[in-house]
């Protein structure tokens, strides 16, 4: 009897050479092949045989091809391409017209499936250009079995038919699997066990099994994901973490220090924020916003509450400039705040402790002072965590713009304090409920889902060539009243035209680089103006430098690579002109264009494209449309899946789990029932299928 973790080799007729081929994809015991799911079948099963053609009646025929020929019609006008098929019964033709190319594919005494619809001429019946599929020796045999055969994805030397004669060793031993998921769920959506559902994956009688199966596997990866996240929660939730209050007057004094109302979603989320670190144990959550949502003020005045009750905040950001543009805004609106507020990055080292008094200390000297608690908010980069920084009492660890922080990370801050940290992530990428509900199901979500009032929306335009000139007058216009502009450029460097150029780089040629940009605009388009540049191969001192000169209005445009990506915040700049935009993804374009927008003047957002296809049009249409991100999001969830939000790596998730997050049904109740149990049973010590179940599912998706 063979379990889950039996080694191929064990069946019988499975050879060393054979695992050898199979460990190429990955298939090493039996789970693996058990998991390996056909991406397609062949019906075999609606075969009609040619004797029993009708004319006119839509048909599937599965033949050998006895001849195929080639003419010109009469007129000379078109070609045709010619076959006569055969099978025991009969023979039929097949035409197709303008398709010369097709004399390479049908070669005379291979077998194929035809589909379409004969009709009689004369006395024969033609089937007009029918679809057809060529048909591997290896589906001789099924073809008589009239089924469905499963297609596997396959590799070199490795075939279909190889996997499906392992699977066929393997599935008898199967065909009495416990059930472990909860019986409500499945009697819920009504699925197949797990022992049919492992036969209809591989052997489906109907297409409709296969589905069924399929349905039930990816709501089996939904909530094994979530049973992971609810058992993660269970755990923290018994550990301790300072908790740390606040008074509704206190938020007052702090808000009487802002010069702007926070919008109502702004005052949701901060709400949300302080009751959770108001709890002894360590909560996590995300806080999603769009770019210009204003979610650095709710983050500062959450760490002032935690600072006011003596505590520490750690405030990441992913690159220097944000520490920096972070570290501005405690002092812009706090600096007589004397908690000790520090920025620790590589480039600087500054802080300030209420005495109107900013310092610029020696490194020793801030990490003694962070670690006797004098200072008690610190702004750095994500380094922080690297750097063997010794907090007193980290009590709220602020991330921002980083999607996966892990446990291991935010255990990694504590060292030797038992304490450990409430999380709070910030993210601007639009990432649809069901995904995040998901991917980071160990979170709590809050979202900012309103700008604040003064913000008018950014002018969209995709920019013909034709009218670069006219909009390069508008960008000299706007300077010229006093705004600035940003151009972003897909590239650093032209490449070396000395060495020979592959496909990919010939079409990067056309792409614009910072520097030949840089260069171009200063000279030739906007001579009267001063231009700078960034990317992200510079010094990050020199990058602060140039985005400090910027931001105090010493150049009217900065040329830029996607450095500019991240929180940047101008408010004079209002036009935001972005070359090759068919090199980012919609996501990004989204946030490029949420760098301006962020004053009270008008601004705008140009989209200059080197290719004028179908699909960079309706790119663009909808990024001209959206009205938020998340609204963008939910639309590119519809049409291009999950994988675009998060790279597969980043997400962690399995294949089927991303498949089934379009189904917001299936992930509210994957994460019901999981929290349901994860309560009532937290070690699943009832629930022994299930234990083990999770337990394999973690190694898998490496989450050990
Ligand atoms: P993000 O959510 O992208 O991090 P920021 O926190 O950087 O956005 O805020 C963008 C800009 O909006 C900042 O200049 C900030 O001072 C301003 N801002 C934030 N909240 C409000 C508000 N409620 N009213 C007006 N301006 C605001
Ligand atoms: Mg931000």
């Amino acid at each position: 009897m063979l379990s889950f973790s039996s080694q191929l080799t064990e069946i019988k007729g499975i050879g060393p050479n054979i695992a050898l081929k199979l460990a190429k994809l990955k298939l090493h015991t039996v789970k693996d092949v058990l998991y390996y799911f056909p991406f397609r079948y062949l019906d075999f099963s609606k075969i009609s045989k040619i004797a029993d053609l009708e004319d006119g009646q839509i048909a599937t025929i599965y033949g050998k091809i006895d001849k195929v020929g080639i003419y010109k019609t009469f007129h000379k006008k078109m070609w045709i391409v010619e076959a006569t098929i055969s099978d025991e019964t009969g023979k039929v033709k097949a035409v197709w017209f303008n398709q010369k190319f097709l004399i390479n594919t049908l070669k005379e005494g291979k077998f194929a499936n035809f589909a379409g619809k004969p009709i009689l001429q004369g006395k024969h019946l033609t089937f007009q250009n029918p679809m057809f599929e060529m048909i591997n020796d290896e589906f001789q045999e099924a073809r008589h079995t009239g089924r469905l055969v499963p297609v596997y994805p396959q590799t070199e030397g490795v075939t279909s038919k190889m996997i499906r004669f392992v699977v066929s060793k393997i599935l008898p031993d199967f065909l009495d699997s416990p059930e472990f998921l909860p019986e409500n769920v499945v009697k819920e959506f009504d699925f197949p066990s797990l022992a049919d559902s492992f036969a209809h994956i591989h052997y489906p009688d109907t297409i409709e099994q296969a589905q069924e199966a399929e349905k039930r596997f990816s709501f089996q990866d939904l909530f094994l994901l979530q049973l992971i996240n609810a058992s993660e929660r269970e755990h923290l939730s018994k550990q301790d973490a300072y908790a740390c209050d606040y008074t509704p007057e206190y938020i007052k004094e702090l808000f009487s220090y802002v010069p702007f109302e926070l919008t109502l979603a702004q005052k949701k989320a901060l709400h949300e924020i302080l009751e959770d670190i108001k709890k002894p144990h360590p909560t996590s959550r995300l806080l999603q916003g769009d770019v210009g949502s204003g979610k650095t003020i709710v983050a500062t005045i959450a760490s002032l509450v935690v600072a006011n009750n003596g505590k520490q905040a750690i405030l990441m950001a992913p690159t220097e400039v944000l520490a920096r543009q972070h570290y501005e805004t405690f002092k812009k609106y706090f600096e007589e705040f004397s908690n000790g507020i520090a920025l620790l990055t590589s480039a600087q080292i500054l802080s300030f402790h209420g005495d109107g008094l900013e310092t610029e200390t020696s490194k020793k000297e801030l990490l003694s002072q962070i670690k006797s608690g004098k200072i008690k908010i610190i702004i750095g980069t994500h380094s922080i965590i690297q750097k063997n920084v010794s907090f007193k009492n980290a009590a709220l660890v602020i991330i921002d713009e980083q999607h996966r922080f892990g446990v291991d990370q935010r255990a990694k801050l504590m060292h030797d304090n038992k304490f450990i940290p409430h999380l709070l992530s910030m993210s601007a990428t639009p990432i649809p409920r069901t995904l995040a509900l998901t991917a980071f199901g160990d979170l709590d979500l809050s979202l900012i889902n309103e700008l604040p009032k003064n913000r008018k929306p950014i002018i969209t335009k995709a920019v013909t060539s034709t009218n670069r000139q006219k909009a390069y007058d508008f960008v000299s216009q706007q300077i010229k009243s006093g705004r600035q502009a940003f151009v972003i450029c897909p590239r650093i460097e032209a490449p070396d035209p000395q060495a020979p150029l592959t496909p990919r780089q010939l079409f990067n040629l056309e792409v614009k680089s910072v520097k030949e940009e840089t260069e171009k605009l200063s000279k030739k388009i906007f001579p009267n103006f001063k231009i700078a540049s960034l990317h992200g191969r510079m010094k990050s001192a020199d990058k602060q430098k140039i985005m400090a000169d910027f931001k105090d209005k010493k150049y009217d445009i900065l040329v830029s690579t996607s450095v500019i990506e991240v929180g940047i915040d101008i408010p004079n700049a209002t036009v935001m002109l972005i070359e090759g935009s068919e090199h980012f993804g919609l996501s990004q374009l989204y946030q490029f264009r949420g760098r301006v927008g962020r004053g009270q003047h008008q601004s705008y957002c140009f989209l200059f494209s080197d290719i004028n296809s179908k699909s960079t049009a309706i790119r663009m249409k909808a990024l001209v449309n959206a009205k938020s991100g998340f609204e963008l999001a939910e639309i590119d969830l519809k049409l291009r899946g999950p994988g675009q939000f998060l790279g597969q790596e980043q997400s962690g998730l399995p294949d089927l789990a991303m498949k089934a997050i379009q189904n917001p049904q299936l992930v509210q109740a994957a994460r019901n029932s999981a929290y349901e149990i994860i309560k009532s049973d937290p070690e699943l010590k009832n629930h022994p299928y299930l234990a083990a179940y999770v337990k394999m599912f973690r190694e898998q998706v490496h989450l050990e």
